[in-house]
């Protein structure tokens, strides 16, 4: 117990996680891009598990249209920066865990600023160039990372393991586009949820030394259809083939 408090007994108790585990989040370090839909139960997580150092990056502000599905969120944030305004809320959730907040977003001219130093990195972005962004630098500094995407009903979640796991790359062509947003498609509330919460237990598993699969999962919590799809490591692929 030494270390952590009763706040953490139940997730110690648990036999998956334990003490062990527990000591293991408490001394790793994430960083959630994008503080949306999935970046808010991503973070609120995070911080209630006692990660040791949380970091949160978005240049957006909270917008009206963000309340039915970005937990953090209420009406005193509305036009707040999104990373700040989470922070703020999850550093009243448990002050014992490190956050730094970034209000910007992430491109390439900040990569190496952002994303260098962390032990996972989780994806809550709404977008693939930055998704392309996170890839190749995790890929070529050997970090994990979490993909996770969800518009309309839908949502998806895959582990990227540099060196064992096929990444980003390895399935999603060069001239890949962004679908429809969920600005124009709509998106269901529960949707962007259980994907965050998917992509933490899989970050959790990653940190206390299990090796998830890299499969990608596919969620529909409106028709109730759960899927995974087996995605192989692509032996030609222009990121990760050199590992
Ligand atoms: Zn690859």
């Amino acid at each position: 117990m030494f270390g952590l408090g009763l706040r953490y007994a139940r997730q110690m108790a648990l036999g998956e996680i334990g003490q062990e585990g527990s000591l293991k989040i408490r001394a790793a370090s994430v960083l959630v891009v994008g503080m949306g839909g999935i970046g808010s139960p991503i973070a609120d997580l995070f911080a209630r598990a006692g990660v040791g150092r949380l970091g949160l990056v978005d240049g957006d502000r909270v917008d009206v249209t963000n309340l039915h599905r970005q937990i953090l969120f209420g009406m005193n944030d509305l036009g707040k920066n999104k990373a700040d305004a989470a922070a703020e809320a999850l550093r009243s959730v448990n002050p014992e865990v490190r956050i730094d907040s970034w209000p910007i977003n992430l491109g390439k001219e900040n990569a190496t600023e952002l994303l260098s130093g962390w032990d996972i990195i989780m994806d809550g972005t709404d977008n693939f160039s930055a998704r392309r962004i996170i890839n190749s630098f995790c890929v070529l500094n050997r970090i994990p990372w979490v993909f996770s995407s969800s518009v309309g009903t839908v949502a998806q979640v895959k582990a990227i393991i540099p060196g064992k796991t096929s990444c980003l790359s390895c399935f999603l062509k060069e001239n890949h586009v962004d679908g429809p947003s969920c600005q124009e498609f709509g998106v269901l509330a529960s949707s962007p949820i259980m994907a965050g919460s998917l992509a933490w237990s899989i970050a959790v598993q990653i940190i206390s030394g299990k090796e998830p699969s890299g499969d990608l999962l596919m969620l529909d919590p409106w028709n109730q259809e759960f899927s995974r799809i087996e995605i192989k490591r692509n032996p030609s692929c222009p990121a990760c083939s050199s590992l």
